[in-house]
């Protein structure tokens, strides 16, 4: 079904110690979060914004598209008549009003509204509007002291959006004094005689007010995340030079590692590690060998690509864990250098990057001294 949404962000937000909509949350805007849910759901949307401040709503929604800048007025009562007056659809297409300081707004939250709407105009409802049952027993205060219990067994905390028939809701309007501002738009549709019907809310619908309220509404927004191991494993082997690297530090040696590249197993053990991690092939398939741009190549690259996988797909490395294989050199005495850079290529604090070494007692081609070999294993959390 397409429907209409309009998305108050005009407010000067000063409880929350100013504009909220655009402080980040998350990681994006807070105005973001609900235009992306509105337009996932297949909705025309109008961001209604302080008079001037469209180039600001641009920004915060780069790259979305089927979204307008309205400006708004004084108070949020002008705003809505402003962001109705651009809407051009019938009279039975729904339209959502959204408070832009409620970032957390769901899928679900949406269809319960479309289906309300759907029913309720068959019904003889004229709107719906997500809300929770209160929790907490109401007091009347007054002068300090408790004047009275309120029975909160019929009360509900009213969320947005929500959700009329167009031409129903400006009828309500044009009803509404010019000099009052209602408390929220179902309101508007009451007093002109409508009749609104109660969805189930969510907490993380919850409305920024206070600057501790972003804290909370990250917490509750924060997407489940999933904890992945991913194993890696290389070996070159050892040619005539005069340095070699090994986890981004160059060491001076009596030989070097051969390979394609600069030959960094423990990098390349570790970019395995990642890569596995979030299923994405071998290094080999991003770098291919054949390919002459990474000849010589500073393997730190590929740990960073491997990384940046990762924080692309909303994830983040938690821990690594390399094991280097060789009698020579003695690893020991760089290890805590091995551990900055790969601390500082991978921008992870210390003591989540872990560098060991092992001898093989003189067996194998380590022990022989015919190559190095490393083994990683790399911890990652993804959004699952
Ligand atoms: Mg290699």
């Amino acid at each position: 079904m397409t429907f209409a949404a309009i998305v108050v962000a005009a407010g000067t937000g000063s409880r929350a110690g100013g504009d909220k909509q655009w402080r980040t949350l998350g990681g994006k805007p807070v105005l973001r979060w609900s235009v992306e849910a509105l337009r996932d759901a297949g909705a025309e949307v109008v961001v209604v914004t302080a008079p001037g401040e469209g180039e600001r709503a641009a920004e915060a929604l780069a790259g979305l598209t089927g979204w307008r800048a309205v400006d708004g007025g004084e108070t949020r009562a002008v705003s809505v008549r402003n962001g109705l007056a651009t809407l051009n659809g019938p009279d039975d297409q729904v339209v959502m009003i959204h408070d832009a300081a409620r970032p957390g707004l769901s899928r679900a939250v949406i269809e319960r509204l479309l289906e309300a709407v759907a029913l309720a105009s068959g019904a003889g409802a004229d709107g719906a509007l997500p809300a929770l049952p209160v929790a907490d027993t109401l007091k009347r205060g007054m002068g300090g002291a408790v004047a009275g219990t309120v029975d909160r067994a019929d009360l509900w905390r009213a969320q947005t959006p929500q959700a009329f028939r167009l031409g129903r809701l400006r009828a309500a309007w044009a009803n509404w004094p010019k000099d009052e501002t209602p408390t929220d738009d179902c309101a508007v549709v009451e007093r002109d005689g409508g009749r609104i019907v109660l969805v189930e809310g969510e907490a993380r619908l919850m409305k920024l007010t206070y600057p501790e309220d972003f804290e909370m509404a990250e917490a509750l927004m924060a997407p489940r995340m999933q904890t992945r191991v991913g194993m890696g494993f290389d070996a070159h082997r050892w040619g005539p030079g005069t340095s070699v690297w090994l986890c981004g530090v160059e060491i001076p040696h009596d030989q070097t590692l051969i390979g394609h590249s600069d030959a960094d197993a423990g990098l390349h053990a570790l970019t395995d590690a990642i890569l596995g991690a979030i299923g994405e092939g071998d290094i080999g398939d991003h770098f291919p060998p054949t390919d002459p741009q990474w000849r010589g190549a500073p393997s730190d690259v590929f740990l960073k690509h491997a990384a940046g996988l990762v924080t692309a797909r909303g994830g983040r490395i938690v821990h690594l864990d390399l094991t280097l294989i060789c009698e020579r050199p003695k690893v020991k005495p760089h290890r805590q250098a091995m551990r900055e850079r790969l601390a500082e290529i991978l921008d992870l604090p210390l003591d989540a990057v872990s560098v060991k070494a092992t001898t093989t007692e003189a067996m194998g081609f380590t022990g022989r001294g015919e190559g190095l070999a490393a083994q990683a294993v790399a911890t990652v959390e993804v959004p699952g």
